[in-house]
């Protein structure tokens, strides 16, 4: 062996050797898997934008003890664990945020981010042993997948009558008519045919994003990947519909539409849900789940108590019952789970607390049950990007409480549409005192007087910059009491 080969033989084995204890280490830093999720348009999207832009630039979180203790002295962004899974776009998100001002592309499947902490103990030994280091991986997917769950009881023929006695309800008949009349031209036990399996699972998919529209907001529209494919747009396992099946009917004969449409939803089943509950679901530690209640309670009680039944399933799967399949996968137990009303900065402070009210009567039944099995739970009011300021505006002799914002370009009220470059003021209304009276009432009845509710969509808020040409981080509603709850216990 000469002597240079011998030089590169060491190197090799040093940079293997340095590999190697790279790995140790960090095997040694403890991570803490942080699930983020809620239905389409909760606010994921920009609530993990929001977290982490506010760690990394040394936000204003006064109730994050390690950051307001001048214990976190560093936070940057690694690599992710798993190779498989999409990395959550933080950079094309903040640049569309603090640079365009435009809110950025939401949540459409599964992604994953690793923010890494340091920090110094607040506690005497522990700091003796040098300074603390956390992964925080955090992992974005649509709250729609978990309220697939149910659907691994089911045979298809109860999946099929629970959802057409859905679609049949007096809230649900007049936007699931166009599929109930597809449905009534299609014999399920005639021969099978994909052009029959393509109209019906279209005009399903139709009916469940009516549903879905601003008008009605409802929440409980299984199966979800129909509204979020993920990546299995177009894919057998997402093209199957709700048949009429008559009580007692003997079980589909082979080469029919039914035995085709039974034999997706099983397939469905197999490739979708369960690789998500497995996959990602079962390894999760912590939970916020992200709730847009001013959208429900805009569409009226239909769609918050449809929102109460999606919160109440959402629950279930936190703590599956023991001998289900779902407990029978779980690597860990979910320790902490927070339920948080998002796009707070929609109102003034005042109603902040009434919000928060409005969540907790809506989770109330599931949060005394997760309770009882252990897990800590939180429920709380807040804005991840506050879009808004406070404001008083005299009001015929009157000091009214109002915000400041510049209103999406397109948003109208009163008749006048705004172009994205106005700031105004306006009066937003007020949350009633008692959250019941908003289920009470019927679609659109709630009108408190003259403070009706308004609610405008504003474009993000405009950054200060320092003296040094230093952008500041993005101004938040309690960010930093989510993440005292979420992983505060963490870092002390
Ligand atoms: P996702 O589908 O859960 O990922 O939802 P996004 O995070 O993309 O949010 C959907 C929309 O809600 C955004 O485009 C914004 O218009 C609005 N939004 C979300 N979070 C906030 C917030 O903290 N404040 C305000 N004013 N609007 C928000």
């Amino acid at each position: 062996m000469t002597l240079n080969s011998f030089n590169a033989l060491t190197d090799e084995a040093r940079l293997v050797l340095a590999n190697i204890t790279g790995a140790a280490s960090d095997l040694a830093v403890p991570s803490l898997r942080l699930g983020v999720t809620g239905l389409a348009r909760a606010g994921k999207t920009v609530f993990i934008t929001a977290l982490v832009h506010n760690l990394l630039h040394g936000g204003r979180l006064p109730v994050f003890g390690a950051a307001a203790g001048g214990r976190l002295s560093g936070a940057t962004l690694q690599p992710q664990p798993d190779d498989a899974v999409p990395r959550f776009e933080y950079e094309s998100h903040v640049a569309a945020l603090v640079h365009e001002r435009v809110w950025p592309q939401s949540t459409r499947q599964v992604s994953e981010l690793r923010l890494t902490l340091d920090f110094e103990s607040a506690h005497f030994f522990s700091r003796k042993f040098g300074r603390g280091k956390i992964h925080i991986d955090l992992i974005d997917y649509p709250g729609e997948w978990l309220l697939d769950l149910p659907l691994l009881a089911k045979e298809f023929r109860d999946f099929s009558a629970d959802a057409l006695q859905l679609a049949r309800a007096p809230n649900r008949s007049g936007l699931a008519a166009p599929y109930l009349e597809a449905l009534a031209e299609i014999d399920p036990e005639a021969p099978e045919n994909e052009q029959d399996a393509q109209t019906l699972a279209k005009a399903f998919k139709t009916y469940l994003a009516a549903c879905r529209s601003d008008a009605h907001a409802l929440s409980m529209l299984p199966p979800g990947r129909f509204l979020m494919p993920g990546d299995l747009d177009g894919s057998p396992a997402l093209t199957f519909a709700p048949l009429d099946i008559p009580a007692g009917a003997q079980p589909a004969r082979t080469g029919t539409l039914r035995a085709m449409m039974e034999r997706r939803f099983e397939s469905y089943k197999t490739h979708v849900i369960r690789p998500f509950f497995r996959d990602h679901f079962a390894r999760l530690d912590r939970q916020i789940v992200l709730v847009d209640v001013l959208h429900a309670i805009n569409a009226g009680p239909d769609a918050l108590k449809d929102l109460e039944i999606a919160l109440g399933e959402v629950l279930t799967s936190f703590r599956p019952g023991k001998r289900t399949w779902l407990s029978s996968v779980l690597t860990r137990r979910i320790d902490r789970i927070l339920f948080a009303a998002t796009k707070a900065d929609h109102l003034n402070r005042e109603d902040h607390d009434r919000l928060e009210a409005v969540l907790k009567h809506l989770v109330a039944g599931g949060i005394d049950y997760a309770e009882f099995r252990g897990a800590k739970v939180d429920v709380l009011a807040m804005a991840a990007v506050r879009a808004t300021r406070e404001a008083t505006v005299r009001h015929r002799g009157e000091d009214l409480p109002a915000i400041l914002g510049t209103p999406l370009p397109g948003e109208r009220v009163n008749g006048d549409e705004y172009d994205g470059h106005t700031e105004i003021a306006m009066f937003p209304g007020d949350l009633p005192a008692d959250p019941e009276s908003l289920f009470s009432k019927r679609a659109g009845e709630y009108d408190p007087g003259d403070k009706a509710l308004q609610f405008l969509r504003f474009r993000p808020p405009r950054l200060d910059t320092t003296a040094e040409g230093l952008t500041l981080s993005l101004p938040h509603i309690r960010l930093d009491r989510a993440l005292e709850f979420l992983m505060g216990d963490r870092l002390a």
